[in-house]
């Protein structure tokens, strides 16, 4: 049988199992110390664990469930993991250098069903959720990474904007997002997440009304119905008004910025009308929010988009300024290798399959 991941469980979690085993409550917080302050490797490191208890544990939870099958690095610092999980399914997580500290992207499912036609990752449909431990996974094993290297350096931000819909994942997120953020543990600042949804209403709306104080992105990528369609085939089941009434929602209950993610695609969405319908749809909420821009990573499954001109970026860009709407343009990372969401695992999935994959 497989065990479940020890990194899945929030403290209150961890306390209660422990309690309802017969344990004092003060051993979660050892073993929450030992799991993400010590950051030992496994049960036995836990020295000032009784072995009762250690027994137990080990009995039950598992401290290692995925293994690094391959790591890339770019020249600027850029380390993009492949991990292989326990039922042989492969997931990409990547490690991104910025001035502002060490950023960690990681993935919430296994494929995704979303099929945004510009994404590696959308080709292959969802096979299944990852579990919050599997999540946590992620970034302990970047952390134990870092460690291994003796830099005293730390993993001090975290994007959900890996493979998959995180609120398709919703208890798993949520049980992640108190894992990392617990103060005696990771400490990773709430502010310094942000989680990044193709935009299910629904969900904006639950998410607003949780008590994490986490930032939201939304991927819009077109500022109208018929464009988004063509992009995101997500939007014919929450078309634009809806996600703008649950972004209205968020806003309102939480007022906190949200970002607005656009991908320019050369002729498709990039051209000056386009950015002058953007800011008409951001309209009265461009006190609360930043448009982002992402110039396209143009990769071999999707040969029918092609990145912008730096001259279009920027004419795009100045139109959405002038319109007195705050925008910025995404840095990119890790260039030289295979940097595109999901490129790294549906390369390898080639190599497996020794042919290439077919787009839906
Ligand atoms: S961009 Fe994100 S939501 Fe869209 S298909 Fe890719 S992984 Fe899924």
């Amino acid at each position: 049988m497989i065990k479940d991941s020890i990194y899945g469980l929030t403290f209150e979690q961890l306390t209660d199992w422990l309690q309802e085993h017969g344990h004092k409550k003060f051993r979660a917080t050892q073993v929450w110390d030992y799991l993400y302050r010590k950051r030992v490797r496994s049960f036995a490191d836990m020295t000032d664990v009784n072995k009762e208890c250690l027994q137990l544990l080990d009995n039950h939870f598992a401290m290692v469930t995925m293994e690094e099958h391959t790591r890339q690095e770019s020249s600027d610092g850029t380390n993009k993991f492949l991990f292989r999980l326990h039922d042989g399914n492969l997931i990409e997580t990547v490690l991104m250098r910025h001035k502002y500290g060490l950023s960690v992207c990681v993935t919430t499912q296994v494929g995704c069903n979303i099929g945004c036609s510009f994404c590696a990752s959308g080709l292959l449909a969802k096979s299944r959720d990852l579990t919050s431990g599997e999540i946590v996974e992620q970034i302990m094993k970047v952390q134990l990474h870092l460690d291994s290297k003796g830099l005293d350096e730390k993993v001090s931000h975290i994007v959900v904007m890996g493979i998959g819909e995180p609120f398709d994942n919703f208890t798993n997120l949520i049980d992640f997002l108190r894992i990392v953020i617990d103060h005696k543990g990771l400490a990773i600042g709430s502010r310094r997440i942000t989680v990044s949804t193709s935009g299910l209403a629904k969900k904006i709306v639950e998410f607003a009304d949780t008590d994490l104080q986490v930032n939201l992105a939304i991927s819009l990528h077109a500022p109208n119905n018929e464009l988004r369609t063509r992009i995101m085939k997500i939007n014919k089941a929450i078309p634009i008004e809806k996600l703008m009434e649950a972004i209205d929602y968020y806003l309102d209950k939480t007022k906190r910025r949200i970002t607005l993610e656009y991908i320019l695609l050369r002729d498709v969405n990039d051209q000056p009308e386009h950015a002058l319908e953007l800011a008409r749809l951001v309209g009265d909420r461009r006190q609360l929010a930043n448009v982002n821009l992402i110039p396209y990573n143009p990769v071999d499954e999707h040969s029918q988009y092609q990145r912008s001109s730096k001259e279009t970026i920027t004419a795009f860009y100045d139109t959405l300024k002038k319109q007195g709407i705050s925008c910025s343009v995404r840095l990119e990372h890790g260039t030289d290798i295979d940097a595109a969401c999901g490129q790294l695992r549906s390369k390898q999935l080639r190599k497996q399959d020794g042919a290439d994959i077919a787009a839906v």
